[in-house]
């Protein structure tokens, strides 16, 4: 069982002036590329079943991983999901709002978009070095919540419906250390459609 890496469903510089096309292209084909990589090697002598998502190792871990590949595969599959579904969170065309569901749950939960805004932009600001902020489906409604390196939500039982990278990896060409404007701009991104699709799946 091997897996691999689409290509990046749009160009580099679809994202400018926001997220600029070097970041783009060294976040998806150096970064994530590795990321896949380093899951193959640490699976590599495990059976996994062909065909089994990313996601499920995760979802399944202490089932599919020995505890000795545990780690490797939090920190590899989680960067092969995370940053799979980013790309997705944030590919041009699709709904500037958000929609259906997801809207009124936003309404809802948060008392509308400036509210989780809020939320997450503390999350995501001050996740202390490298990780990730999330919008996290749990039962019903919507939390916010951030996780460290790699982490997955779904290794917690909650399934991300929205997530931005907070490695600096992900801004420091274009924003440096000025994390804020970089969540700032992130907003600017957000692909709703794909956003309300997490949710349905
Ligand atoms: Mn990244």
């Amino acid at each position: 069982m091997q897996y691999s890496l689409d290509p990046l469903a749009y160009a580099f510089d679809a994202l400018e002036p926001h997220i600029d096309a070097q970041t783009m292209e060294i976040h998806h084909d150096r970064h994530h590329q590795t990321y896949v990589d380093k899951l193959n090697g640490a699976i590599a002598d495990l059976d996994i079943a062909d065909g089994t998502p990313v996601d499920q190792l995760l979802t399944d871990l202490k089932d599919l991983i020995p505890e000795a590949k545990q780690g490797a595969v939090i920190n590899h599959g989680g960067g092969h999901s995370n940053h799979s579904k980013f790309w997705d969170w944030i590919a041009p065309g699709g709904a500037t709002e958000p929609t259906g569901d997801v809207a009124g749950l936003i309404e809802s939960t948060f008392g509308g978009l400036d509210g989780l805004k809020e939320k997450f932009n503390a999350a995501a600001a001050t996740q202390f070095g490298s990780g990730w902020a999330w919008v996290v489906k749990s039962g019903d409604s919507l939390e916010v919540t951030s996780t460290p390196n790699q982490n997955s939500p779904l290794l917690e039982g909650k399934t991300p419906i929205l997530g931005i990278d907070v490695w600096e990896h992900a801004y420091y060409l274009k924003y440096q250390n000025k994390r804020p404007a970089y969540i700032d701009a992130f907003w600017n991104v957000v692909n709703w459609d794909a956003v309300e699709a997490s949710f349905q799946a």
